[in-house]
């Protein structure tokens, strides 16, 4: 191959993404990472793109995504055009999917959130404590895996509502070798090794939504080239799912930063539904895009 026609890492301008869901307003720890995200671009002469994770489309909608654009734009953060939104590409999702069905790697799983509860608590009600994944919710039980292939055929034939998850003990088994991310955020650095399994049988489809946060996440970050993710510690230990997800769909793995959180008085993490730590209401407070980034620790 010629020299100036090979893929050179050197060469490849760094592209980051902020990726809100318009489900609620943006707070100073949406801030914080819209901001890292933008500024990390503009020094390292790399591409800064927002993509908008709407696949709810129960709870996100077009005045709260709108509300994002002003708020960001105020800011003083500028974003390449058109914006991704997920909504919008559910067929890419869809066939990610569908690639892990024929692989054998993902199962219709029949159980509603109330019937999983009910499990989970006759389970701990003989005093064992159930399972749990690194978020505090219970592991998904193996009831749907090990149904067999003929009564899962049936309840599929019989047009009964489910969701698709990922048989994760297969699915580690198939990833071959143990996997790690390149870390470079505010907590542990390195080499990080992922430990998907803790998680147990992540969705990866809903019933009620065509894609879940995690497949679709590693599928646009890949359709849309980026090499850096850079988002908040919430979601580090989620990166094990995201590692096991390139490996199982042959796509690149970008390098991850997670950043600190900003955290309310309460000491706890942020929530959309935070008045006083909305930007709309810091901005008519009077606040100006300096303060946020005073407030948020940039200044
Ligand atoms: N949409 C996610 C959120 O709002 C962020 C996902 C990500 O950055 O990977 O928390």
């Amino acid at each position: 191959m010629a020299e100036e026609t090979m893929p050179s890492p050197i060469r490849q301008k760094p592209v980051y993404r902020f990726a809100p869901s318009p489900n609620g307003s943006l707070h100073l720890g949406h801030a914080l990472s819209a901001l890292l995200n933008h500024d990390m671009a503009l020094e390292n002469g790399g591409r800064f793109l927002l993509r908008m994770e709407d696949i709810d489309q129960t709870r996100c909608t077009p005045e709260l995504e709108q509300a994002i654009y002003d708020d960001l734009g105020w800011l003083g953060l500028e974003w390449e055009r058109p914006v991704r939104r997920q909504s919008e590409h559910f067929d890419d999702y869809h066939a990610a999917l569908d690639r892990l069905i024929e692989a054998g790697l993902a199962y219709p799983a029949f159980l509603s959130r109330g019937e999983t509860k009910t499990i989970v608590r006759a389970f701990e009600a003989q005093g064992t404590a159930w399972p749990r994944d690194p978020d505090g919710a219970p592991l998904y039980p193996a009831i749907d895996r090990q149904r067999p292939q003929a009564e899962r055929a049936a309840m599929q034939a019989s047009g009964r509502q489910h969701a698709w998850r990922l048989d994760m003990e297969k699915a580690i088994r198939i990833a071959g070798s143990k996997l790690f991310w390149r870390e470079n955020g505010d907590g542990q650095t390195g080499e990080i090794e992922a430990l998907p399994a803790l998680w147990g049988d992540v969705v990866l489809s809903r019933s009620d939504a065509p894609s879940s946060y995690h497949l679709s996440v590693v599928v646009d970050d890949a359709l849309q080239g980026i090499t850096h993710v850079v988002r908040g510690m919430d979601l580090f230990h989620a990166t094990a799912i995201h590692r096991l997800l390139q490996q199982l769909l042959d796509l690149p793995q970008p390098g991850y930063h997670h950043h600190r959180l900003i955290l309310g008085a309460d000491g706890r993490k942020l929530s959309k539904s935070e008045g006083s730590t909305g930007l709309s209401s810091l901005r008519s407070e009077g606040k100006t895009p300096s303060d946020i980034r005073r407030l948020v620790g940039l200044l």
